[in-house]
């Protein structure tokens, strides 16, 4: 290991900043250059917003997001439709959903997907509490978005099993050509499914 080149406070920086996604210890060791360099502009605004966030962050207890309030920002919205829920595996899923804002509905957060391997089960995952929001009547549609993994998909089979006897439609999205993709480069389970899920013209 090479000798540390600044005291203690800069160093325990690095360290944390090279936690992060994405981050190594050398793209952590320029971040943190950086925010010395910018120490007002930056660095002190941004311990203060982790600050704030630390003290502020809670999960949802509705639908499992993260936000500062309680029920969260998406939950209270008005403007959202009560009939449909959006089921994810992560909050980070959710975020995807909402840039891309396709629908203006409801969310679920499973926090994470059924893995035997992993030792992770039903009682792991916030599937007993969507079951008891779908048995609210508004609810009409489930729309399963998990990721098109096998553990994903073993999930919305299940979710899809627990759903059964209610009387609303269970939807998963959808699975074949990304926009602006290319057929040539696409793998061959992506476009026998896009090929069995093609849509009229
Ligand atoms: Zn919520």
């Amino acid at each position: 290991m090479s000798a540390p080149v600044a005291g203690p406070e800069i160093e325990r920086l690095v360290q944390l900043l090279s936690k992060l996604p994405g981050l190594g210890p050398r793209s952590a060791r320029r971040a943190v250059l950086h925010l010395v360099r910018k120490r007002i502009e930056l660095l002190s605004p941004l311990a203060d917003a982790m600050q704030i966030a630390v003290e502020r962050i809670v999960i949802c207890d509705a639908c499992g997001n993260i936000d500062t309030c309680q029920p969260c920002t998406i939950c209270i919205d008005p403007r959202r439709d009560n009939s449909t829920i959006i089921v994810v595996e992560s909050v980070g899923d959710l975020w995807a959903l909402e840039r891309a804002g396709a629908m203006r509905a409801r969310y679920h957060v499973l926090g994470g997907t059924l893995s035997p391997l992993d030792g992770v089960g039903p009682k792991d995952l916030h599937i007993d509490a969507l079951i008891t929001r779908c048995a609210d009547e508004q609810v009409k549609e489930v729309i399963l978005a998990v990721n098109a993994t096998v553990d994903g998909q073993t999930t919305a089979h299940y979710i899809t099993d627990l759903l059964s006897h209610f009387s609303l439609k269970v939807t998963r999205l959808a699975h074949g050509v990304p926009v602006g993709g290319e057929l040539d480069y696409l793998d061959e389970g992506t476009l026998s499914a896009a090929m069995r899920q093609r849509t009229a013209m």
